[in-house]
């Protein structure tokens, strides 16, 4: 059992939430970690595809959906779309075969073939879905552009990426692109998803739809053809393009089974919008590999439509992010209490760090725990999580999943020092060799070779692991304080900040200072109905002190109306060190708007 270094942190003591066998009403996928770590390997998990038939080789779209087209799921509702307006449409597979093949023929009638890039600026319509697997069906490269972008970092990325192509809507084209269109050198193709003015140099893409054949035969693909260019979330800096390959879906499709316990009749909400590598990876591909239903939510976060959602909709597996349950947090359990949440299996949670307060307050509220898991857009895949069957450990990123080699390392000049002591902080470092690998920076070959030393992949996040092998994250390493000697996480401070009944959110910076190097500074948003005033700045000052000791402990905290995230709803520390400091705020390309 849980030994001291298994410990998150000074004082913060989290009982491990268990779930005994009687509790479950499905076996999970992953029961034995240790004997199923020991059994897997990469070459079996690609047996659960199928390939290209004739040995062809291997495309996304093929075990997403056309493989199931032509079986026994071809009427299975492969994606239920609910509209901002309370319209519902569902695809099933045979409808998804259908609509991706027209798409794949149309970019083949305009041209567009192997390695070209097909960029999407649209919210989340069955369009969407629709571009993005009927791109990689047709050996192209997909890359989103997350629709709430204003002009300036679409322009970015589709020249970055040399887009020859842009699926969007003619709102978002009018507000957006068209301004643009010059400074687009790249882009030929403009094709517009709905009804709605038409604009020179553009084309309807429902009429190019209906004109295409509805059977598409896919290309041979090789397996390290690149499918999908992912744009990072801009946290810790300008956003870096990861390059992905179609061997990418060995991957998907294997750790969704480990990490979101995957069962065959699953109806599963990935929140997540295919802007960010979750909304990909999550949202449109592992559940189709699986033959699932997938929710598609087109509205934006509210918390009683996402009680409904999950209610109504027969939800059985959930995949969200912090950002979105402390907003659920923040309007309270009983409103989760009253709705009947019996269809809900598996609630998982990633992006950004899980405070234990979460985790235990899924319990409260959904009588589940939220489960945490670790990845990033350059791993494409989840890496480290906590387990269906396995205990949860709050504020702990769980265990590497099958397959997965997770190290915490130290930096010494050009070599990697691998820390075998439990407890012991360091670099998160993860052996290569799992398929959905990023293969590039695009356009950045120096900083993709600087990730690497030693065999390792260094993911720029520091952690530690305790004497179980469960990884606890600390803090990006640009994000980590170092104060009177010691290097502090901010997420450490930000957790038991927000365990105090009046604070929202908070983030936590390390502020220049000459006697101790950084201090470490608090910014805290209240829930309603708390008013910032020096007594609560005092009381809570005095709240970390206690759990945390007075070294960890933030000698400083303001309160504002709400802490900067981006719009991957992830807290931008560096933002609220730049505006404390008065520096230069660098790229906010993804900021959201406040
Ligand atoms: P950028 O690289 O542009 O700064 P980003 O790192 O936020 O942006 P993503 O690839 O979307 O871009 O996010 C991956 C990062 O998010 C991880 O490296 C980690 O810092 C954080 N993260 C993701 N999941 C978790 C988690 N479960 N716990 C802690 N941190 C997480
Ligand atoms: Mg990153």
């Amino acid at each position: 059992m849980a030994s001291d270094a298994s410990l998150p942190a000074s004082g913060t003591r989290w009982p491990a939430i268990t779930k005994p066998r009687s509790d479950w009403n499905v076996v999970p996928n992953l029961v034995d970690y240790d004997r199923t770590r020991a059994a897997f390997s990469w070459e079996n998990a690609r047996r659960d595809l199928d390939g290209l038939p004739g040995g062809r080789g291997l495309n996304i779209a093929h075990e997403a959906v056309d493989r199931h087209a032509a079986g026994r799921l071809a009427t299975r509702v492969a994606i239920r779309w609910l509209s901002k307006d309370g319209q519902r449409r569902e695809l099933t597979y045979a409808d998804l075969r259908e609509g991706t093949s027209r798409f794949a023929n149309v970019l083949q009638a305009l041209g567009i073939g192997n390695g070209d890039i097909v960029a999407a600026l649209a919210g989340r319509i069955p369009e969407l879905y629709i571009a993005a697997l009927g791109t990689i069906k047709n050996g192209s490269v997909f890359t989103p552009l997350f629709s709430a972008f204003g002009p300036e970092p679409i322009q970015t990325r589709i020249n970055i990426a040399k887009a020859r192509v842009l699926v969007t809507t003619p709102a978002l084209y009018q507000k957006k692109v068209e301004a643009l269109r010059g400074s687009l050198p790249s882009l030929e193709h403009v094709l517009l998803v709905g009804a709605g003015a038409s604009f020179a140099g553009t084309r309807d893409l429902a009429a190019l739809m209906a004109g295409a054949d509805s059977q598409f035969v896919i290309p041979p693909t090789d397996p390290n053809d690149v499918a999908l260019l992912h744009f990072t979330s801009g946290t810790t800096g300008k956003p870096k393009g990861a390059v992905h390959v179609h061997e990418a879906v060995v991957a998907h499709h294997a750790t969704a089974r480990f990490a979101l316990d995957f069962h065959d009749d699953d109806i599963f909400w990935c929140t997540a919008d295919p802007g960010w590598i979750t909304g990909t990876s999550y949202g449109i591909i592992a559940p189709l590999t699986h033959g699932l239903t997938s929710i598609v939510d087109e509205a934006d976060f509210d918390a009683e439509r996402w009680y409904t959602i999950l209610e109504k909709e027969r939800v059985t597996v959930w995949y969200t992010a912090p950002t979105a349950i402390r907003m659920l947090i923040r309007t309270g359990a009983a409103a989760a209490r009253a709705r009947d949440f019996r269809s809900l299996r598996f609630l998982s949670s990633v992006g950004e760090p899980l405070n234990p307060e979460a985790v235990r307050w899924g319990v409260e509220a959904f009588g589940r725990p939220f489960h945490d898991n670790w990845w990033q857009t350059e791993t494409g895949g989840i890496m480290i999580a906590n387990f269906a069957a396995s205990e949860v450990r709050p504020g702990s990123m769980g265990r590497p999943l099958p397959g997965i080699d997770a190290a915490i390392v130290r930096r010494v000049d050009n070599r990697i020092e691998v820390i075998d002591e439990p407890g012991i902080q360091g670099e998160l470092a993860l052996k290569p060799g799992w398929p959905s690998m990023f293969r590039a920076y695009l356009s950045d070959d120096v900083r993709y070779r600087r990730c690497f030393a030693d065999g390792y992949y260094l993911t720029g996040d520091l952690a530690r692991r305790d004497s179980d092998g469960y990884y606890w994250f600390v803090g990006r390493a640009d994000d980590v304080i170092k104060s009177s000697g010691h290097l502090i996480g901010p997420f450490e401070v930000e957790s038991v900040l927000v365990e105090h009944p009046a604070v929202a959110e908070a983030g936590v910076i390390g502020k220049p200072d000459p006697i101790a190097l950084e201090i470490v500074k608090a910014f805290v948003a209240l829930k309603p109905g708390f008013e910032p005033s020096e007594t609560l700045r005092r009381e809570l000052l005095a709240f970390t002190r206690v759990r945390l000791g007075a070294a960890v402990a933030p000698k400083e905290l303001d309160f504002r109306p709400s802490i900067p995230k981006n719009r991957a709803g992830k807290i931008m520390r560096r933002l609220l060190k730049a505006r404390e400091l008065g520096l230069p705020e660098g790229d906010t390309s993804t900021l959201e708007a406040s």
